[in-house]
């Protein structure tokens, strides 16, 4: 660590990291996402709004701030979204109150969206968004997965697999592709990521000066 002529440690500053986590439904961003942000104590999740109903377990305000269609399309109307997408036929989007705050206080922040929210995201906001695309190891353990989990009917899963095919279609827009095999492999390679991503150059706001 450089330290000033007063012998301090000097640090660069630096803008936060906009983590744009997608993948088709059942690959494992979620769980990916809950296993980055214990690991990492600069990082905060994007809670989202959502139209959609709350799984066993989920909590309103800390998996997604459950909300009426009214209720979401007036606070999209009024400019309190970033972005916002319909998926699987829910309303989805992320507040925009508080990311960019914490952005220019140089905190990172985690996105659970879509590939529409990251476009609309990167388009936005440029240079501070990383976008990494999840995959499942396969179609079969993609289904595996969905199955297994527990919280969909058989319904919504079928529906959910067949827009899989059109959301992997998306991989190319990302700027990481991760597929998630071994949990812990794949928790390794996010932070590789998000470490690199911290001391790229275009992120730095000043440099220490000795
Ligand atoms: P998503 O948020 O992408 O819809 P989830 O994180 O809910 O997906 O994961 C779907 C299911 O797959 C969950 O039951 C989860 O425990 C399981 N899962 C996630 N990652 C892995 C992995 N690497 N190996 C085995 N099972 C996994
Ligand atoms: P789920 O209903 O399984 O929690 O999420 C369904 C899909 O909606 C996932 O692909 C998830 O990433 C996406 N999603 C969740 N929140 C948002 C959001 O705020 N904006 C967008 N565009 N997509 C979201």
């Amino acid at each position: 660590m450089p330290s000033d002529s007063s012998g301090a440690k000097v640090t660069a500053s630096r803008r936060g990291v906009m983590l744009v986590l997608s993948s088709p439904s059942g690959a494992g961003k979620t769980t990916l996402s809950k296993a980055i942000l214990q690991r990492e104590a600069d990082l905060a999740l994007s809670v989202s709004v959502t139209t959609r109903k709350p799984r066993a377990g989920e909590a309103d305000g800390v998996d997604y701030h459950f909300c009426s269609v009214a209720e979401f399309t007036a606070l999209r109307d009024r400019g309190g979204l970033l972005e916002w997408a319909e998926v699987h036929g829910n309303y989805y989007g992320t507040p925009a109150a508080d990311v960019m705050e914490r952005l220019q206080r140089g905190e990172d922040v985690l996105f659970d969206i879509d590939w529409q929210g990251a476009r609309q995201l990167a388009a936005r906001a440029p240079d501070d968004t990383v976008r990494v695309f999840i995959l499942p190891p396969s179609a079969a353990i993609l289904a595996q997965r969905l199955i297994g989990r527990q919280q969909d009917g058989a319904e919504v899963i079928e529906r959910r697999l067949a827009g899989a095919a059109a959301e992997i279609e998306r991989w190319a827009e990302y700027d990481y592709v991760l597929v998630n095999e071994v949990l812990s492999e794949s928790v390794d390679r996010l932070s590789a990521i998000l470490a690199a991503e911290r001391v790229r150059i275009s992120r730095q706001t000043s440099v220490p000066d000795m």
